[in-house]
C-alpha cells in the first residue's frame, strides 16, 4: 500500500505497551517520528497509563486496550486529548480495520493472531514479532497475507537475519536455515538444576532484554522451537532444512547455508531495534544509534550443538512439524497454558515440555485446519486438555 508522495506513512502498533512495542516507538522516534510517521492506532493491555503516554506522545488517533475492565481508566486518562478510546476484542479488531500501511504485530501469543490477520487481510504490511501466528495458523496466515497483497517482514531477530541474507534470486540454491540460540539462563544447568528452577532465574536472559514469558521460552528453549515452526512457514522450508546451533555471545543471530558450501550470516549487537528498523525501511536500511560491534573486544565466538534430552523442546518441534496438519497449533497452545502454570507457580519448569507432549500425542489424529476457525478451534481444545493435566 502506497499513500500520498509527501504523505506520512500511517503505522499501527499492537502491544505497543511491550519491549517489542516500546523498541518500534523508539525506532520510530529515531527515524523522524511525527514528521516522518502518522501513528494510527497504538494497543496494549494492562499497562494503561504508559499506553495512555505512548499515545499522547506520538499523537495516535486511536489508543486500545484489549482488557475491557480497563476502558475507563484508559478513556479518563486520554480525557480531553482528542484520541479515540476502545477495548476488547472488539477494539482489537477496530484497530486491525483502522487505515495503517504498516502494523507492528507484537502482541504476546495467541491473542495477537485474530487482529494481525484481519489487518493482513486489509492489506497492511505486517511487521511481525508475534510468532505464535506462524506457529499456530502457518500455512494460512501465510496466505491471508499474500491474498491480502502486503509484505510480511519477519521481526523475530532471527528470521529478521535470515531475510536479510536470503538472496531472493537464489531460494533455488538454500540448503539450510542455521538458527542461533543463546542457550539461555540454564545452558550449562544439570536435569536436577532445571527441576527446580523459579520464575525469576527463568526470566534471566544472558543477552536480550524481552518480555516475561519470551524469556522464560528462551530458557526453556520452547522460544527456539517456535522459531524453527516460524521458519519453516515464512520461507517455505523442510523441517530437515532447519538446523538449531548453540551460540552463547548471541552475535550471529542466524544463517542462511547455500548449495555451493558458502554460509551467509548476520550479526550485530543484540538490540531488537535492528530487525525492527529493518522491517520499517525495508528493502532500505536505516540510521541507527545500536551499539556497533567491535571484532578485537569481542575476540571469539562459540559454538555448540543443542542438549535436546534437556531441552526437548526442540524435539517436540520436530514433531509437530514432521506430523504437520494442526501440531502446531496444539504445541503452542498446549504450551502458553503450561507457561501460565509455571509462571502462577502451579507447574515445575521441566513439567512444561511433559505437558505440552502428552497434548500433542492426544491431539496428533486430528485433520489439517482449512479455515481459521478450524485453527481456533484446536487451540481452545488443546488449551482445556493442558489445563485438565495440570489440574
Ligand atoms: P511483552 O510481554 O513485553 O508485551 C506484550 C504486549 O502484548 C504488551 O503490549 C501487552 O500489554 C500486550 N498483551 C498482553 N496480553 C494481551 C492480550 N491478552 N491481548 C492483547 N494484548 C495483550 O512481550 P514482547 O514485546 O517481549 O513480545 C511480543 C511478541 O513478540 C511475542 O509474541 C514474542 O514472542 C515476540 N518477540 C519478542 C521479542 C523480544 O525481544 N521481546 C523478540 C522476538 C519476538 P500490557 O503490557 O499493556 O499488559
Amino acid at each position: 500500500m502506497t499513500t500520498g508522495r509527501n504523505a506520512p506513512r500511517r503505522l499501527s502498533i499492537f502491544g505497543s505497551t511491550g519491549s517489542i512495542g516500546q523498541n518500534t516507538l523508539d525506532v520510530v522516534k529515531h527515524l523522524g517520528g511525527r514528521d516522518n510517521f502518522e501513528i494510527s492506532v497504538l494497543t496494549g493491555n494492562e499497562n494503561i497509563e504508559l499506553l495512555a503516554g505512548q499515545a499522547r506522545t506520538a499523537g495516535a488517533k486511536l489508543a486500545v486496550t484489549a482488557s475491557e475492565s480497563h476502558y475507563g481508566p484508559l478513556k479518563s486518562a486520554l480525557a480531553g486529548s482528542g484520541i479515540s478510546v476502545a477495548a476488547g476484542q472488539s477494539g482489537l479488531m477496530e484497530a486491525a480495520d483502522r487505515d495503517a500501511d504498516w502494523v507492528m504485530a507484537a502482541i504476546v501469543g495467541t491473542a495477537g493472531l485474530a487482529p494481525t490477520l484481519a489487518a493482513a487481510r486489509r492489506g497492511a504490511d505486517i511487521a511481525l514479532a508475534n510468532k505464535e501466528c506462524l506457529v499456530s495458523a502457518g500455512g494460512l496466515f501465510v496466505d491471508s497475507v499474500r491474498r491480502g497483497g502486503g509484505k510480511l517482514l519477519p521481526v523475530d531477530s532471527e528470521h529478521n537475519a535470515i531475510f536479510q541474507v536470503l538472496e531472493e534470486n537464489q531460494r533455488h540454491a538454500v540448503e539450510r536455515v542455521i538458527l542461533t540460540a543463546s542457550g539461555g539462563p540454564f545452558r550449562n544447568a544439570t536435569v536436577e538444576e532445571m527441576a527446580g528452577v523459579t520464575v525469576e532465574t527463568a526470566r534471566a536472559h544472558p543477552n536480550w532484554s524481552m518480555g516475561l514469558k519470551i524469556s522464560i521460552d528462551s530458557a526453556s528453549m520452547f522460544n527456539k522451537a517456535l522459531e524453527m515452526i516460524e521458519a519453516r512457514h515464512l520461507f517455505g522450508l523442510s523441517p530437515e532444512q532447519i538446523e538449531v546451533i548453540v551460540h552463547p555471545q548471541s552475535v550471529i543471530h542466524s544463517m542462511v547455508g547455500y548449495t555451493d558450501g558458502s554460509v551467509l550470516a548476520q550479526l550485530g549487537a543484540p538490540d531488537m531495534r535492528t530487525a525492527i528498523g529493518y522491517a520499517l525501511s525495508h528493502p532500505l536500511r536505516p540510521n541507527l544509534p545500536i551499539e556497533r560491534l567491535d571484532f578485537a573486544k569481542l575476540a571469539r565466538l562459540d559454538f555448540e550443538a543443542p542438549d535436546e534430552s534437556r531441552f526437548p523442546a526442540l524435539r517436540l518441534a520436530r514433531l509437530a512439524m514432521t506430523r504437520g496438519g494442526v501440531q502446531g497449533a496444539v504445541l503452542n497452545a498446549a504450551k502458553e497454558v503450561a507457561l501460565e502454570a509455571f509462571i502462577a507457580g502451579r507447574l515445575s519448569f521441566l513439567s512444561m515440555a511433559e505437558v505440552t507432549e502428552t497434548v500433542m500425542d492426544q491431539l496428533s489424529g486430528l485433520p489439517p485446519a482449512a479455515t481459521m476457525d478450524d485453527v481456533f478451534a484446536v487451540d481452545k481444545e488443546a488449551r482445556q486438555r493442558a489445563a485438565g493435566l495440570i489440574n
